[in-house]
């Protein structure tokens, strides 16, 4: 039988306090949470108490939506091992990228497993719930990164939602790994992955119309990774967008990650492109890069477009400067696109919780509500602005109705979180 117990003494943020229609504060008030199963079933302001049943005491934590980390690479992380900065041979493009890769991963695939759950055991301490990792199909290491992720993620499928991208990262064409990708989609993987289809593969219509037919034939969407600049890179992106009004099955499933291109492109167009975006589902995943590249990533929320973010490379060949936090991305946000006012901060958790946030915009409670699944995280803070702006730490992580992790050191009872 489920699992059914009151989580007491936790706040939900429940209003704003507006001064001459500015926002200066988010209150809180304390709420008991009743859980069965998987779900929330009834929430009660303050105190509530059922001698029926079990109780955990909050402690008095803000309790916020667990976060989603859209876009990572479980599969070739170097986190785990000791200390190594990002290449080792002046790797200059994506070529020599892939050059240094076909040398790497045999190296890696052995232990690949204990880096992933390491890494896991990561994205966990800092809040997240749901995970859609990228995992490589090329002939480097066939498919055997996708068999190693697969297993290592068998614990982790009770702790957190896993998606697999396959991820043909040497080129679709390039490296002639279309069979390997249908045998990939077969195996289980979620959606269909791809890259740079002029730049890497040198024919965009050909790679595009393969990783089209290779989501239709599976019946799942596309994860598309785009690096190209404006000068081909919004050709692409025109391609997949009318590709979609031809084949309704997909809209609503394609997901551009990066897509620099869209930072270096005119409003006008940009502004034309959001609306077809938004107007066929499609949406865009970013690790919101910091330095010349900033995207317009305000201006495609407002056009209506569904905005994801993900920790990317935490530490690998590629880069060596994530943290594995998803509320750091929501920090990245409020220091590239806002100027720290309470409002502006209480908005920007959206980033890394797939759009989910306690208040709406009148600053009325709309989460959680009876139903929904009961994935939080608690934490020692007064508000999401706080927690946005001060990068505080998680004190206890949510998943499906169960305490997935909990920090060791929490005060007094620390058992009771
Ligand atoms: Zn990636």
């Amino acid at each position: 039988m489920a699992r059914r117990y009151l989580l007491n003494n936790v706040r939900l943020e429940s209003g704003f306090v507006r001064d001459n229609g500015w926002v200066q504060r988010t209150i809180t008030q304390e709420y008991t949470l009743e859980i069965e199963g998987d779900k929330i079933i009834a929430l009660y302001e303050g105190d509530h108490d059922d001698p029926g049943m079990d109780r955990v005491n909050g402690e008095g934590r803000l309790l916020l939506p667990s976060t989603r980390d859209e876009h990572i690479h479980l599969d070739k992380t170097f986190y785990g091992d000791p200390w190594r900065a990002a290449r080792g041979n002046n790797a200059g493009d994506i070529f020599q990228m892939i050059a240094l890769e076909e040398q790497l991963l045999p190296r890696l695939l052995p232990d690949a497993q204990r880096r992933t759950h390491r890494l896991l055991q990561l994205l966990q301490e800092k809040g997240t719930t749901h995970v859609r990792t990228h995992c490589n199909i090329e002939p480097t290491s066939g498919l055997q990164s996708l068999l190693q992720l697969q297993e290592a993620l068998i614990p982790w499928r009770e702790q957190m939602h896993c998606e697999i991208v396959a991820f043909p990262q040497h080129g679709l064409l390039r490296s002639n790994a279309v069979t390997l990708m249908k045998e990939a989609m077969s195996l289980g993987c979620d959606w269909v992955g791809g890259l740079d289809p002029g730049k890497v593969d040198g024919d965009m219509v050909r790679s595009l119309d393969i990783t089209l037919r290779l989501a239709l034939e599976a019946g799942k969407g596309i994860d598309y990774h785009l690096h190209e600049d404006k000068s081909t890179g919004i050709a692409c992106i025109r391609y997949l967008l009318n590709a979609l009004r031809k084949e309704p099955f997909l809209q609503g499933k394609l997901t551009l990650s990066h897509a620099y291109c869209l930072a270096q492109t005119e409003t006008a167009e940009l502004s034309e492109l959001a609306d077809e975006m938004a107007e066929l589902g499609v949406s865009l995943a970013s690790g919101i890069p910091l330095g010349k590249s900033v995207m317009p990533l305000p201006f495609l929320r407002e056009k209506g477009v569904s905005l994801l973010s993900g920790t990317d490379s935490v530490t690998d060949h590629w880069s060596p400067f994530g943290s594995g936090s998803m509320l750091d991305k929501t920090y990245d946000w409020a220091r590239l696109y806002t100027r720290g006012d309470e409002f502006s901060l209480n908005r920007s958790l959206a980033i890394a919780t797939g759009n989910c946030l306690p208040l709406n915009e009148c600053g009325e409670r709309v989460w959680p509500v009876v139903g929904d699944e009961a994935s939080f995280i608690l934490m020692n803070a007064s508000c999401s602005a706080e927690v946005v702006a001060r990068q505080i730490a998680v004190d206890a992580v949510y998943f499906r109705g169960k305490k997935v992790w909990h920090k060791a050191y929490t005060l007094n009872n620390s058992s009771c979180l």
